[in-house]
């Protein structure tokens, strides 16, 4: 498996990393995606990469929920980094109204910026939705069939905006510990989808899989969400590990 959203070089992780990327390792877990915030998490991420090279592989960008009135000062940092490191991704990225709408243009257009960024350095994006669908949809449009890819992550949406998303091209749904949680609906929706467009991810260390909800996430948790999918598909444990590892490797080219 490959968890492809995993946030394990937060503090939430200083007493005990180490045995976090053992864990998932153990679980199963072949490769791990690092998706940025912002340049205050960049120190911690890169030594996590660096210490796991080809096992743990960050992405740069910043987060929406970082988008404040110094942005172009973060911005700057996300486009130096990509000229001089190297990156799997652009993320995480997007639009986020679920904490605070004070910024919406600049969360707009920081989005779309990193996005023009991503196609020029042909990288996939990673896209945070919060209460933002329409917004974030809007925001793409100018860029539909100009070759970009990504996926939207921890993906909660609806039926119809799971097949908008697939319609639009070139991007996956990044499903998590939501999908074990009864009340989220989301088991349902994920049937309606084929496999083929779907990729694991924890959001580490948020969004908890049943029957540890409520404690720590982590990499290794991500077995949890790779058997609901096999509930939820009528297969093996080893089919969803199968298609969605191949769609991670291709996506980020790891
Ligand atoms: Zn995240």
């Amino acid at each position: 498996m490959i968890d492809t959203h995993s946030h394990i070089y937060s503090e939430d992780f200083d007493t005990d990393r180490a045995e976090t990327v053992q864990r998932a390792r153990k679980a199963g877990v072949e490769q791990i995606i690092l998706p940025n915030c912002d340049s205050s998490t960049l120190p911690q991420m890169l030594a996590l990469q660096a210490k796991y090279p080809g096992y743990c592989h960050a992405a740069i960008g910043l987060h929406p929920t970082s988008v404040k009135a110094d942005y172009e000062a973060e911005l700057a940092m996300v486009r130096a980094e990509l000229m001089f490191n190297k990156y799997v991704a652009v993320g995480e990225i997007g639009i986020d109204l679920y904490w605070d709408k004070t910024f919406l243009d600049q969360q707009i257009k920081a989005f779309q910026l990193q996005i023009e960024w991503a196609l020029e350095y042909k990288l996939p994006v990673i896209i945070h939705v919060r209460d933002s669908f329409n917004e974030t949809m809007n925001a793409l449009a100018p860029y539909r069939n100009r070759g970009l890819k990504g996926v939207f992550h921890s993906f909660t949406g609806t039926v119809d905006e799971a097949r908008e998303i697939i319609t639009f091209g070139g991007f996956y749904l990044g499903i998590n510990g939501i999908v074990t949680f009864k009340n989220s609906g989301l088991a349902a929706v994920v049937a309606d989808i084929d496999l083929k467009h779907i990729l694991l991810e924890t959001d580490s260390p948020y969004l908890t899989p049943a029957p540890h909800r409520g404690k720590r996430n982590e990499s290794a948790y991500v077995s949890l969400v790779c058997s609901k999918l096999a509930e939820i598909y009528n297969c093996t444990p080893a089919q969803i590990d199968e298609q969605t590892t191949l769609n991670a490797k291709s996506l980020f080219s790891i």
